[in-house]
Parts: structure tokens; C-alpha cells; sequence
């Protein structure tokens, strides 16, 4: 039924290039949204302990009737848990909490350089186990800077299959994306929308005119014809359809350039730079 192209990761697997991501979606109605995503036919869902909502997740996946085998869950490591036992732990409960007994793809959610000695490394080696076991069938990172990547490719046996970074017109991401095309790490394109921000720009809007397709279709357009993986979130049933409905249109070279051009620099983040960035849930 679905007409979502896959990218096939360094480890063989084959994933889904468009999916829907929950983040900021209430526990409570995850299920739900969940649900109706799976019946517009996204097969890849992106969501992580900190949202608290992997139950919602896994139950919608459960109930939906398709084959396990046929739905790709993406989730990622609390900030909280990366001492190797803790993560071991953490684990577990994210099978737990979505009712499977493996994902598909399991991130550490954030490198976070300024603590635990900036030791991203030991919790690498264990996500390294949980895909020895079968458990976690790709793994990877979120937020890995290049020096990040760099240091894994130094002292890790496993090359990591994606790192998920913040990417959208606003914030393009191009030197961490560089290095994962030529390192064999796909790029995941978190925020690919900027929440919302980048909809109202007008060099965006008259690609969106000149085009017939809204300005959310148009950027979700220019991240897959970049190559990259997206999941635009969203509760609202129009709009998970429309980001549904990118595979009949294309944008030309020039349109994609136009809107790579529209990078501010590090003032276009909307979320924080990852070589800083230091929360931990209280
Ligand atoms: P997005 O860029 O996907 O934007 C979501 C917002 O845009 C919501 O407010 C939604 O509203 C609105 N929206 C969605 N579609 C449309 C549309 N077609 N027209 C107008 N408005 C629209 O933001 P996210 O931050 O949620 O990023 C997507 C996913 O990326 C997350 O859900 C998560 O899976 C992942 N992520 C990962 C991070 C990481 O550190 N690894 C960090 C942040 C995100 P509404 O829901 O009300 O319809």
C-alpha cells in the first residue's frame, strides 16, 4: 500500500524515508494519533523514552493488524540512563513500555559532551549488545556532532546507521550531513517543518504556488530529495495526510537550491546545540 521509498542503511535494513514523528504528542492521545497515521499508511514511527510516550506507540502498533515485520519503531535513550547498566535498564523498560520485543532502530537521544566525562562511548558499546542480541535491529545516534562521529569511528566497532540532527531551510545541518554521506551514516532530518516556522516564508510560499502543493509539502519535498529520512509530527488528520502526499510532485534543482539557500547559520536552530546541550530529566 505504501508508496514510501526506504534508504537502505549500512547494516542492509531498509527504512522507510518518510515517517511520523510523536514528540510533544500528550501520552495520553498518542495512540490515537498513532492509529491514524498507520491508516494513512506511514509504516515508521520516531519516538523516544523522553516522550513518554512509547506506550501509546507500541499499543497502536499492536492493534493495528499489520504484520510487526511491516512497521518500523524508531526509539532513543533517555539523557538520564547512558552509565552502561543504567542503559541496559532503560532498555529493557522501552520494550516493555511498547509492548515488543525488539525496535527496529534505537538511538542515544543526545552525545552530551559536558557530562559523564564525556563518555558517549561505553553507552555506544552497549547499544553495540543490544543489536548483537537481536533487540534493537539498526542502531544509531541523535544531536552527534562531526567530532562526536569522529570519536566513535576512532574507539567503536560498529558504524552508527543514522544520526538524527536538527535540519530544515532555516538550519540545513550541511556539515554534519557531509560527513554522513561520506561516512555511510544516514542523515535523520529532525524538526524537518521548524515546527512551523519556515511555512510562512515567502521564498518557500511562491515555490508552493508556482508548484500547486502547500509550503509544509514543499520543504517535507526538498528534505527527501536531499536524501534525507523525515517524520514531521502532527495531531491534526489534514495535515498528517498532507505530509503523507509527497510522491507525486518534484521539485526542480533550482527550487532546492532556492530553499537550501534560506540557512541562517546558528541562528536558524530552533532546539539547542548539541555540543552544549546538557538536560537531563529531573
Ligand atoms: P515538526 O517540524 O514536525 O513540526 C510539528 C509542528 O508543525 C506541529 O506544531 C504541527 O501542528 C505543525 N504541522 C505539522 N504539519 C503541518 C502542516 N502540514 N501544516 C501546518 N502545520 C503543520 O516538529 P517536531 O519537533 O515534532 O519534529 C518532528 C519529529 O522529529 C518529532 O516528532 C520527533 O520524532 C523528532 N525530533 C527529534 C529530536 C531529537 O533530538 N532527536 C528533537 C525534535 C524532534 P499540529 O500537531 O497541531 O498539527
Amino acid at each position: 500500500m505504501s508508496t514510501v521509498p526506504t534508504i537502505t542503511l549500512n547494516d542492509g535494513r531498509q527504512i522507510p524515508q518518510l515517517g511520523f514523528g510523536v514528540f510533544q504528542i500528550d501520552p495520553s492521545e498518542t495512540a490515537e494519533a498513532t492509529a491514524k497515521a498507520l491508516e494513512i499508511g506511514y509504516r515508521h514511527i520516531d519516538t523516544a523514552e523522553m516522550y513518554g510516550n512509547e506506550q501509546g506507540v507500541g499499543e497502536a502498533v499492536r492493534a493495528s493488524g499489520l504484520d510487526r515485520a511491516d512497521v518500523w519503531v524508531t526509539s532513543k535513550l533517555n539523557n538520564g540512563f547512558h552509565e552502561p547498566d543504567t542503559a541496559r535498564r532503560a532498555f529493557d523498560d522501552t520494550l516493555s513500555a511498547l509492548g515488543l520485543d525488539y525496535v527496529d532502530l534505537f538511538l542515544i537521544h543526545w552525545p552530551l559532551p559536558t557530562r559523564y566525562d564525556g563518555d558517549f562511548v561505553s553507552t555506544w558499546k552497549v547499544l553495540e549488545e543490544f543489536q548483537r542480541d537481536g533487540r534493537a535491529r539498526s542502531i544509531g545516534v541523535s544531536n552527534f556532532q562531526v567530532a562526536h562521529l569522529e570519536r566513535l569511528a576512532r574507539e567503536c566497532d560498529v558504524v552508527p546507521a543514522v544520526n538524527q540532527i536538527e535540519a530544515h531551510p532555516y538550519f540545513t545541518n550541511d556539515e554534519v550531513r557531509a560527513y554522513g554521506q561520506q561516512h555511510g551514516i544516514v542523515t535523520e532530518a529532525w524538526s524537518p517543518i521548524a515546527q512551523g516556522q519556515v511555512l510562512d516564508d515567502a521564498t518557500i510560499g511562491a515555490i508552493a504556488e508556482r508548484v500547486g502543493r502547500t509550503p509544509a509539502q514543499v520543504v517535507l519535498r526538498w528534505h527527501l530529495q536531499r536524501g534525507d529520512v523525515v517524520f514531521p509530527k502532527s495531531v491534526t488528520p489534514s495535515r498528517m495526510q498532507e505530509n503523507f502526499e509527497l510522491f507525486d510532485f518534484e521539485l526542480s534543482a533550482d527550487d532546492v537550491e532556492q530553499i537550501t539557500a534560506l540557512h541562517r547559520g546558528e541562528d536558524g536552530r530552533t532546539g539547542p546545540n548539541p555540543d552544549e546541550f546538557d538536560y537531563i530529566p529531573g
